[in-house]
């Protein structure tokens, strides 16, 4: 059988048609509206992801779906067969025994997602990084368990949600959690907590009665929009959604200002400090100067020495992967112990451990590691801030590396650049708000 599961979703030709469930509704995977192709699995409706051949299968010209087919064939021939179980509502399984204490912040995040779930809405949950947003989950979660709802945390990024996966497994041991990303070998059996990558929910349609999509503003959800379709199509007609982001777009932002959206916002860490705001330094055409002088310019050479004779672990981000060669070339004239790390990296893993355990002093990265990496102590350079890469978001995600443990809550970040650009005056700003209303509602000290 194709590696395809789901309560509500299974390939026509590999079940029995006795067992297809009365209430489910079968259609084509691939279908032709006003001449144009639409995949019902993934949602693509660009025509040039679309290719007509002779399918052996039914032995004529069938069209597929290019965009999914690393999910299995999706054609003009496939059917999906799709159903809504009824709730089965039983209030003893909760499962939750996470004994930890939620912050004042963290509860009133708390309250308002057990709202959406109790009254099936959706919610903007924008939590500044490190302000523990796991935890605001977990009441909301129990209380969808125990009015028999099926639960989904997806996110777009695997590191996520393997990190996801061990603390939903210690708060909830006693409920079934499926986990599913590209290349797991869990299947889904009908588990009530699902953690798995965007991608995968393709493989469901109409399951959650809660969806909670973490990171909404991480690649590839922000760009492809094809899987906004695909979450949709997972949840369930009547149930609720929470998005959570640090660092929404502006569009969310005014719209969650202004309350036009159900939102909560946690705009301040749960060690009751403020983030740290970022600095700004002009260092010319580094470029030019690193080419001509195999050296580091002397603002970022003083600034990364200073911080090594401090003994603390400096990231330095850089706009190209292509760049980090070199740059990690003049850095190693300062120090040895440093390392460059991108997406393509086979040796990533061991790289940034290395890191965190203090072999590597100075990590010369790509946007890659802008989220989900904490190192205590750690202190924040970018290199060539202006440019492209480094979006509002990108630039507020890599600010919240800093100051994250509650021993080193303090850390600089600071942005080297050749002309400053909107998006760097747009991630200071935001910032700046969240320290501001952290203090507004009384969440930050005032030390
Ligand atoms: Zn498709
Ligand atoms: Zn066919």
């Amino acid at each position: 059988m194709d590696k395809f599961y789901g309560r509500k979703l299974q390939l026509l030709p590999t079940i029995n048609l006795q067992e297809i469930p009365p209430t489910s509704v079968i259609i084509q995977a691939v279908q032709k509206i006003k001449n144009r192709y639409q995949c019902f699995r993934c949602g693509n409706q660009n025509q040039h992801f679309f290719a007509t051949h002779f399918c052996a299968k039914c032995s004529s010209h069938c069209t597929y779906c290019r965009k999914c087919i690393t999910m299995g064939k999706m054609s003009t021939c496939t059917e999906l067969i799709i159903n809504e179980d009824d709730l089965r509502f039983d209030p003893s399984i909760s499962g939750l025994e996470w004994d930890g204490k939620l912050s004042p912040q963290q509860k009133e995040a708390s309250i308002k997602v057990v709202e959406a779930v109790n009254e099936n809405q959706n919610l903007l949950l924008w939590a500044v990084c490190g302000a523990g947003k796991t935890e605001m989950l977990f009441e909301g979660i129990e209380a969808a368990l125990q009015q028999g709802k099926f639960v989904c945390i997806t996110t777009p990024r695997v590191d996520v949600v393997l990190e996801l996966s061990i603390r939903f497994r210690q708060a909830f041991p006693t409920i079934s959690i499926a986990v599913l990303y590209g290349g797991s070998e869990e299947i889904w059996d009908g588990n009530r907590i699902t953690i798995c990558t965007v991608h995968q929910l393709m493989k469901f349609r109409h399951t959650f009665h809660l969806l909670i999509i973490d990171e909404v503003d991480a690649f590839p959800y922000n760009i492809e929009t094809h899987l906004h379709w695909v979450a949709n199509e997972s949840r369930t007609i009547k149930g609720s959604t929470v998005q959570m982001t640090a660092t929404p777009t502006s569009e969310q932002q005014l719209l969650a200002l202004k309350n036009k959206i159900k939102n909560v916002m946690v705009p301040a860490r749960y060690h009751r400090q403020p983030l740290p705001v970022p600095s700004f330094k002009w260092i010319g055409n580094w470029r030019k100067t690193i080419r001509k002088t195999q050296k580091l310019p002397n603002s970022l050479e003083k600034w990364i020495k200073l911080f090594i004779q401090k003994g603390c672990p400096i990231f330095l981000f850089v706009p190209t992967i292509n760049e980090c060669i070199f740059i990690e070339e003049a850095v190693k004239k300062i120090t040895v112990k440093s390392a460059s790390v991108h997406s393509q990296d086979p040796q990533r893993h061991e790289k940034v451990s290395a890191f965190r355990n203090g072999d590597t002093q100075v990590l010369i990265t790509t946007t890659i590691l802008e989220r989900g990496v904490t190192i205590p102590n750690s202190q924040i350079a970018v290199l060539g801030a202006d440019e492209e890469i480094f979006t509002e978001s990108a630039l507020v995600q890599i600010a919240g590396r800093a100051g994250r443990h509650i021993n080193y809550a303090k850390g600089e970040v600071i942005f080297f650049h050749n002309g400053i650009s909107e998006e760097m005056v747009k991630a200071k700003k935001q910032i700046l708000l969240m320290n501001h209303l952290g203090i507004k509602k009384g969440w930050l000290d005032n030390k």
